[in-house]
């Protein structure tokens, strides 16, 4: 039988933004997914669930994203998977990103191991697909589950909505590129679980989506 993909989805900092615990329920490896801030709360969520919580992965390097990886990293001696080599200046600008918006202080860090197009990341028994899906910021990332048919797609796409892209680097047309050339061809069945609100399929955005219905 096919390794079973379980997650939880907690919503951390000041922008609600959606980290997400995954685990193998085989074996409770677990992963967490953008550890942006409240790390005590990840962590608590964790044990709670009885989970071996063994890596971090990273869609991008938006503070609200990857503002408690290098702490949560150095705490629990956890490797730093992701985000594409194009967020490096994201990294290194963490302690910039966290002043300007108030956050508590976040330090920059080099990943353990950069993600790029086509790659795999496992926890577990469970294999995960990444996709490069560059236009919010140049190094996003996408983890996509075609057999749990869940996608954790960060910012490039939400409920309604589509990634702001007037951040440096950010790149409107690259965003939509990304959204119907790499998501849509994961099918309109797929759950997807967004950086921020409520998760959606990519069948209702292609209906619904003001900004990219009927692509
Ligand atoms: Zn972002
Ligand atoms: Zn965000």
């Amino acid at each position: 039988m096919a390794a079973m993909l379980r997650y939880l989805t907690i919503p951390v900092t000041p922008f609600a933004q959606n980290c997400s615990l995954l685990w193998c329920e085989a074996t409770r490896q677990a992963a967490v997914i953008d550890p942006g801030g409240d790390i005590d709360t990840v962590l608590a969520e964790s044990d709670r669930l009885g989970l071996a919580l063994g890596q971090i992965w990273l869609t991008h390097a938006h503070i609200d994203h990857a503002g408690g990886a290098g702490e949560l990293a150095e705490r629990l001696g956890l490797p730093i998977v992701g985000p594409h080599p194009g967020d490096q200046f994201w990294i290194d600008a963490l302690p910039q990103q966290s002043q300007m918006f108030g956050f508590p202080p976040a330090r920059a860090f080099t990943p353990t191991r950069w993600l790029y197009d086509g790659d795999t990341v496992s926890v577990g028994e469970c294999t995960l697909q990444v996709r490069h899906c560059p236009g919010h910021t140049p190094g996003h990332v996408v983890f996509h589950s075609a057999q749990a048919k869940r996608a954790f797609v960060g910012d490039v796409l939400f409920a309604g909505s589509i990634g702001r892209t007037d951040f440096p680097g950010g790149d409107h047309d690259q965003l939509i590129a990304s959204i119907t050339q790499r998501l849509w061809p994961m099918g309109d069945d797929t759950v997807f679980i967004p950086g921020h609100g409520p998760e959606s399929t990519f069948g209702r955005e292609r209906r619904s989506n003001p900004f990219v219905g009927g692509t």
